[in-house]
């Protein structure tokens, strides 16, 4: 797996994703910044708080039969 570098044009915002063994493309006549974040990789974990299941093991006394 190789990583990948995203850079982006201070002059004209274009973004480019290139090998990291690769040298810093130019554009505009200018060398691109190196983007921090990657663009395209895990979502934020939002939809993650919610995996609970209904297999608690500790659930009892809500069903309330015999005592
Ligand atoms: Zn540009």
């Amino acid at each position: 797996m190789k990583d990948r570098i995203n850079y982006v044009c201070a002059a004209c915002g274009k973004k480019r994703s290139i090998p990291a063994d690769e040298p810093t493309p130019e554009c505009c006549k200018r060398t691109m910044n190196p983007e921090p974040l990657p663009v395209c990789e895990m979502a934020p974990s939002a939809e993650h708080s919610r995996m609970d299941d209904a297999s608690g093991p500790c659930d009892d006394g809500s069903a309330g039969g015999n005592v």
